[in-house]
């Protein structure tokens, strides 16, 4: 017999602990010193993106099902996908490639439909794909299609002066990049918005569920609001898109890479009435739930309000909320209850919604 822990299961994508380990202990010790480092943030970071020579780059695979759901399609989602992850580390996407693998009998009206919107989500962004590739393979368990792209990014002046902001209340700071490490304690995380509407909108896809008024995927491209939040607020240190795992495997993310502890807050994470309703009908917890279109930000507690001001005055991030802190009394995630207690948030095993991205 087969040991269960002897092939790749459905876990092993869906964004939790048994995907990071699959990641760390494959891919990453497979990979690494494969050639002389030349990479100034490297694979085993393990970051939203790499940087090499200046440029940050990033490749992100989509195999969402459905391929169209409420609020986007696969197109959509992979084209900001990868625009959030290089933007996170606080650079701008300059160009994008695309690969296609696509299945036979796919119609060409829905083909067109999914590069519509690629193209709508590229207009968006700012952003062309110059390069990309098209394979088809035997009708059988795509769905469609599935598709990968990648980008590349360039430092810009708002970094340098989101980065000068955070010198200004800490004088040791001497990254060059928005990243998962740089938290420290004191810093406070923002959420730039609702969590769980994706996953809840490619689950009721899915599964063909109703949850009274319809909820629709978040998905967009956050390339925009990130550079003027950076240029015209600053003091960003650490900067996730809450994807796969939710808000709480982007949060223990944050802790392990930065050694610190987070507390967050009950009552200020924003939750819509609807997606909370569905998560307790099917028994979801909305902390573990992906998201395809907000961001947690780290930021030093002197900004904090200023950026939370700035994200609400954005069609993007007008529920943000100032959710926690980072701590040093405790290590891992935790949260303040509502009723007052405190409960330890513990990282997902894997996104409790299959092929949610
Ligand atoms: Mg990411």
């Amino acid at each position: 017999m087969v040991a269960k822990d002897g092939y790749i299961t459905m876990l092993h994508g869906a964004g939790g602990t048994v995907m990071h380990d699959l990641v760390k202990n494959y891919v990453v010790k497979h990979f690494v010193g494969a050639a002389p480092n030349i990479a100034e943030i490297s694979l085993e970071a393990m970051d939203d993106a790499a940087v090499v020579d200046d440029i940050v780059f990033k490749s992100d695979s989509h195999a969402v099902k459905p391929i169209f759901f409420p609020g986007g399609d696969i197109g959509r989602l992979a084209v900001s996908g990868t625009v959030n992850d290089v933007s996170v580390l606080g650079a701008e996407p300059f160009a994008l490639a695309c690969g296609f693998v696509l299945e036979e009998g796919l119609l060409f009206s829905d083909f067109e439909r999914i590069l519509l919107s690629m193209r709508q989500a590229c207009e968006e962004a700012g952003v062309n794909i110059v390069t990309g590739d098209t394979k088809v393979v035997e009708k059988g368990v795509l769905g469609g299609c599935v598709m990968n792209v990648s980008g590349i990014g360039r430092r810009t002046p708002a970094l340098e002066h989101n980065i000068a902001v955070v010198k200004r209340y800490r004088s040791d700071f001497s990254a060059r990049w928005i990243l998962d490490s740089n938290l420290r304690a004191g810093d406070k995380i923002i959420l730039s918005g609702t969590i769980g509407d994706h996953g809840v909108a490619v689950l009721s896809a899915q599964e063909g569920l109703k949850f009274g008024s319809e909820i629709k995927s978040d998905v967009k491209p956050l390339n925009r609001v990130i550079q003027r939040l950076l240029g015209s607020v600053g003091g960003v240190v650490a900067m996730k898109d809450a994807t796969r795992g939710g808000l709480a495997d982007a949060l223990h993310e944050f802790a392990e890479k930065s050694k610190v502890g987070i507390l967050i807050r009950e009552d200020k994470v924003p939750i819509r009435n609807d997606v909370r309703a569905a998560c307790e009908m099917l028994g979801l917890d909305p902390l573990e739930i992906g998201n395809e279109g907000k961001i947690i930000v780290g930021v030093v507690r002197e900004k904090a309000q200023e950026v939370q001001n700035f994200l609400n005055s954005t069609v993007e991030g007008k529920d943000a909320q100032i959710i926690g802190e980072a701590t040093s009394d405790f290590v891992g995630v935790a949260m303040q209850t509502a009723v007052g207690g405190k409960r330890i948030i513990a990282r997902p095993v894997g996104d409790p919604v299959p092929r949610i991205c």
